[in-house]
């Protein structure tokens, strides 16, 4: 799997006005093929374009790849306002996108080498903290682009990293409920594992009945007096902190476990995320929703990272089947579920992870385990599982 991220610093160059020349340059003749292409037809491919450009602007001092990247350039801008039926692009911004074969980059030592015209370079102090680039020390860089934005040079570094993931010997299912996490990991034989991490939710909405409450006793007044207003914010930013700190938090404790155990993780599809419970107000759906999708876009984040593989699934019904009969689960007390067909008894959160793990068997993963995952089988074998089990509570 491949992973790209942008390294985005400013750059101070050893000599200013070389490399704004360069830009200039590189501005002025991706102009020039637009203006050449413009009333054609088609857009010419990059092959005509070679044909018909190469020798000129190598003649203006251009290196090879300096050519391939004005021609790139100027299809893609002549292409996208063509496409919004634009009239002809008059170019201002300056940048050019470099190709690895024209820099040298020293993460070490901060610093740029880039070749400009006529084979001269020209070197460019990368002005940042050494930590913002400790971090590709390991990763390859393919690509970059320089900026003047009129009172200062930008470098984007274009960053990739393979990532090897590791073969899953056991599936960690995640099932995410308005005030908990619930994890559980099984291997081919057995349950090996179940947590639960408190989710903030509830806190984070005692922020949000405080600004109601405000708002109601100033129903007119409160858009207009500033420290009403201000309050108002503060409270905001808290939900959004109690959220993003704890998502933050779960997602690196629960990639961190299935790294150890060198799990698949399997979690609900997005796109059909449930919300539980009916009498929740509208707010309280909506935060809901949009801290699930955190959690869930910051665990995929964390598995990119530690190289976990992850699967989605469908997440409907998967608290109201029975994982081992399929049967219709009813509640016999609080959040307590029991089939009315097998007598399969079990708490709705490890009910829920079981069938995400069996739909993810579904979908044809496989594990490297010596036998196939039979979790229905499994589970045969003790009839109240679901029950016995201790949920250990993690702290956050
Ligand atoms: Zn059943």
């Amino acid at each position: 799997m491949k992973v790209d991220e942008t390294l985005k610093v400013t750059g101070l160059p050893e000599e200013g006005d070389e490399i704004l020349n360069f830009l200039k340059t590189f501005r002025d003749y991706t102009q020039y093929i637009i203006d050449q292409v413009w009333n054609e037809e088609n857009i010419p491919s990059v092959k005509t374009l070679h044909r018909r450009f190469y020798y000129e602007l190598r003649s203006k001092g251009f290196r090879a790849h300096h050519v391939k990247q004005i021609y790139y350039h100027a299809r893609s801008v002549v292409k996208a306002v063509k496409k919004s039926n634009g009239s002809k692009p008059v170019l201002r911004k300056l940048t050019a996108r470099i190709d690895k074969y024209d820099y040298k980059l020293d993460l070490e030592n901060q610093e740029l080498i880039v070749k400009v015209l006529g084979g001269r370079e020209d070197k460019i102090k990368l002005v940042a903290p050494k930590e913002r680039f400790i971090k590709y020390k390991n990763w390859n860089n393919y690509e970059l682009i320089i900026k003047y934005d009129g009172s200062r040079f930008w470098i984007c570094i274009e960053f990739r990293r393979e990532i090897k993931q590791h073969n899953a010997r056991s599936v960690l299912a995640i099932d995410v409920n308005f005030d908990n996490v619930t994890i559980l990991i099984k291997n081919n034989r057995r349950v090996v594992k179940v947590g639960r991490f408190s989710f903030p939710l509830r806190k984070a909405l005692s922020h949000r009945i405080w600004i109601e409450r405000i708002q109601k006793r100033y129903p007119k007044q409160w858009k207009y007096i500033k420290g009403i207003r201000e309050a108002i914010r503060k409270h905001g930013r808290k939900i959004r902190n109690i959220i993003n700190d704890s998502c933050h938090k779960i997602a690196e404790e629960i990639t961190d476990i299935a790294l150890k155990h060198r799990s698949l993780i399997v979690v609900e599809n997005l796109k059909n995320l449930r919300i539980n419970g009916k009498k929740n107000s509208k707010f309280s759906k909506k935060l809901s929703l949009w801290s699930y999708r955190k959690l869930l876009s910051y665990i995929e984040y964390e598995c990119m990272e530690k190289g976990i593989p992850l699967v989605k699934v469908n997440p409907r019904k998967t608290s109201k089947l029975c994982p081992r009969c399929n049967g219709k689960l009813t509640s016999i007390k609080g959040r307590i579920l029991r089939c009315s067909k097998c007598g399969f008894i079990g708490d709705r959160d490890v009910i829920a992870c079981f069938n995400l793990i069996s739909r993810c068997g579904v979908l044809g993963v496989t594990l490297n385990a010596p036998d196939q995952m039979q979790t229905q089988e499994g589970m045969k074998e003790n009839k109240d599982e679901g029950m016995s089990l201790v949920i250990k509570c993690h702290k956050t």
